[in-house]
């Protein structure tokens, strides 16, 4: 069974502010395309993705699908309607089984309302199956006074995606006259029968720029800790936060001992509750043996990625009376945000001593300290 999802990201809507088509904008860090992308992409039953996009956004296109390897992106139309159908068309070389018609501005797509849409299409009866939302307020007609009411029972708002056996949905567009908003008014002109299943609030539409603003709502904020401590031995240089700093010690460890790094990773790895460095790259293990921290530190934000959270902000201080980290600090916050993927004030660089207390104060060794701040899906 293949199962394309077809997201039609070609609309030229900029209310939503920003600048620029809605679908590029960012929520929490990502374009509200590559938020579909993943969320459609996440479901096991979706074997394929393939967005339609107007041609003078591919730039903004191959920014918001950067990391992931999809097929070249579909040209659409001067209407949504036209964009849908060039999707279609494109797909028709290797047709799926079933289309998922989605709507890049629904950036937020629940599993449960994906695996209704399949179950609905398991009984051979159903054409297609659209997920909608019963009308909660009270309809009225009018204008600029009242005048009837509006039964809103069997009443519905209707979202996306819209999912098709593909055949049936791609007959049914070539038929379709100009002038339909979705997939649902083409199918049902064609007289093919669709299923209503449940819908979410979670997959509102983002299109006003109060929208952005509710759509943190699906984000919980985590901050966790991080610290670590390296001795100092002989050597003539030490790296901390990814940077070589000549000193007139080194930093003994099993890796590069970058104490920097190492706290920043275990905060991060704390946002997710993953463990600690040390679960992830065991010292026992030899290769990681003088390995560049900036290596563990990258795959914890993969790991926070991977959870579908953002890395909102970083802070280390380093606690030690030499090396002067002051010279060094804006190299160390360029080179932590290149890492992180983030802009270099999202990240915060700091440094203190003990006053010569401690083991810090008589330079045995070096100290870091980190908090990071992440979203995480609700
Ligand atoms: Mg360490």
């Amino acid at each position: 069974m293949r199962t394309t999802a077809l997201i039609v990201a070609a609309g030229r809507g900029h209310r939503a502010g920003a600048g620029l088509p809605k679908q590029y904008r960012a929520v929490a860090g990502k374009p509200l395309l590559r938020h579909a992308i993943d969320h459609l992409a996440a479901h096991p039953a979706i074997t394929d993705i393939r967005v339609v996009i107007h041609p003078d956004d591919r730039a903004l296109y191959d920014a918001a699908i950067d990391g992931l390897s999809l097929p070249a992106p579909i040209s659409g139309g001067a209407t949504r309607q036209d964009s849908a159908r060039a999707g279609l068309e494109a797909l028709e070389d290797t047709p799926p089984d079933l289309v998922l018609v989605h709507d890049a501005a629904r950036a937020f797509v629940p599993p449960a309302l994906l695996d209704a849409l399949f179950a609905a299409l398991e009984n051979p009866a159903n054409h297609g199956a659209v997920p909608a939302l019963p009308v909660i307020d009270s309809l009225r007609r009018g204008s600029g006074h009242f005048t009837d009411s509006v039964d809103r029972e069997n009443l519905w708002r209707v979202q996306t995606p819209q999912a098709f056996r593909y055949p049936a949905l791609l007959a049914a567009h070539r038929a379709a006259p100009p002038g339909a908003t979705d997939e649902l008014g083409i199918a049902l002109a064609a007289g093919l029968r669709v299923a209503i299943t449940p819908g979410d609030a979670r997959a509102f539409k983002l299109t006003e720029p109060q929208d952005f603003v509710s759509a943190m709502s699906q984000y919980i904020p985590r901050a966790a800790a991080g610290f670590d401590v390296h001795a100092f031995g002989p050597g003539d240089h030490v790296w901390l936060c990814g940077v070589r700093i000549p000193h007139s010690h080194g930093l003994i460890g099993h890796s590069d001992a970058d104490a920097g790094l190492h706290a920043l990773t275990d905060a991060l790895l704390g946002t997710i509750a993953a463990g600690d460095i040390g679960d992830h790259f065991p010292p026992s293990d030899p290769q990681w043996k003088g390995a560049a921290s900036h290596r563990f530190l990258a795959h914890a934000a993969e790991l926070v990625r991977a959870r579908g959270g953002v890395i909102d902000f970083v802070d280390l201080t380093l606690i030690c009376e030499r090396p002067k980290i002051g010279p060094h600090r804006a190299a160390m916050q360029a080179r932590v945000a290149t890492i992180l993927g983030l802009a270099p004030d999202q990240v915060s660089i700091k440094a203190t001593t003990t006053e010569t207390l401690g083991f810090t104060g008589r330079s045995e060794g070096l100290a870091a300290q980190a908090m990071a701040s992440v979203r995480l899906p609700a």
